[in-house]
């Protein structure tokens, strides 16, 4: 490689907002035939609202607000955050959890006022006690299941392409709250221009499937694989390789670190967390997903004026 060439390359990257670790990185993207993309933060804007709280009968929505939205405060998820501010939005100030753990991909539990609150995936409730370590024992224990009334609130808002987040604490389902961020208005041209380099997008998430189908079809996005727990998307990384496919991957949270590396080309949102812009070979300064279309066609481009 002549080092004049690179440089252009690397120069006109800078300006379009990307960053390249190392002049190795430009012969990956000449291979690459896939790319999986993460859905909230990456395709979405990660920037998530409660929209709706759905109660069970004689629940009280103030409540559910305050004991989940305390649980939340504790947590970085943009779900978190979302439920936390949308709760301290109606019912003001939020007590401090006595006791908290955070269970990724999943969601979190704690003590509230002295309740053993739980608030993520229906999975969670379903597991009685919780995976890690920190709460067994306690008051947890049995299996929360969801009432009729809220399995049909799920059902309808996950058709609506919302997330369902079942609330419950001692041992009983109190709510559904309808949490939804919105695509980035980049990211359809994005997988436009993307296919137009010959690239398979997958969309990948731990987030439901219904919802995800809801996001990919707005996007343009065939391919779905969700529900994949933060520790497994590596995996499915792993088994597109496995299928002879070379594999681009996009995202920006501490959950696709390990997935990113594992990609033949990992490709980091700027406007991610550290740990996904460690991993990666390639940083989207500027979170637009079109520059995942740019690094690789510049990329590709600078190449081919350097052999
Ligand atoms: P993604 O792969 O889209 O970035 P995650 O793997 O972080 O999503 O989370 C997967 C799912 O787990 C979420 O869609 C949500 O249903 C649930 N979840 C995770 N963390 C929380 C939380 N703090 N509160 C509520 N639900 C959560
Ligand atoms: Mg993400």
């Amino acid at each position: 490689a002549t080092p004049t060439a690179l440089m252009v390359g690397t120069g006109r990257g800078a300006q379009l907002g990307i960053l390249i670790k190392g002049p190795e990185v430009l012969e990956t993207t000449r291979k690459v035939d896939t790319i999986v993309l993460d859905k909230t933060g990456t395709v979405t804007t990660g920037r998530m609202t409660l929209r709706t709280v759905h109660t069970a009968d004689g629940e009280d929505p103030a409540e559910v607000l305050r004991l989940a939205g305390a649980l939340e405060h504790a947590s970085e998820h943009p779900i978190a955050q979302a439920v936390a501010s949308g709760a301290a939005d109606k019912v003001g100030a939020l007590p401090t959890p006595e006791d908290f753990a955070n269970i990724p991909g999943l969601g979190v539990q704690g003590v509230v006022d002295g309740h053993a609150v739980i608030v993520g995936r229906e999975k969670l409730l379903a597991m009685g006690a919780p995976p890690g370590p920190e709460l067994v024992g306690g008051p947890w224990g049995r299996a929360i299941h969801l009432p009729a009334g809220l399995e049909r609130a799920k059902a309808e808002a996950e058709a609506a392409g919302r997330t369902a987040i079942a609330v419950a604490w001692d041992g009983k389902a109190r709510a559904i709250l309808e949490v939804a961020d919105a695509v980035k208005e980049t990211s359809p041209e994005a997988v436009r221009r993307l296919r137009a380099l010959g690239l398979t997008p997958i969309l990948l998430t731990g987030d439901n499937t219904a919802v995800a189908h809801s996001v990919a079809r707005e996007v343009g996005i065939d391919e779905v694989i969700a529900e994949v727990m933060p520790q497994d998307k590596v995996d499915v990384v792993k088994r597109l390789q496995a299928e002879g496919r070379s594999v681009a991957m996009v995202g920006d949270g501490v959950n696709d670190a390990a997935a990113l590396a594992q990609a033949d080309l990992g490709l980091a949102m700027g406007t991610g967390t550290d740990a996904a812009i460690e991993a990666g070979d390639l940083t989207l300064v500027r979170g637009d997903l079109r520059a995942a279309a740019d690094a690789i066609r510049l990329s590709r481009k600078t190449l081919g004026t350097i052999k």
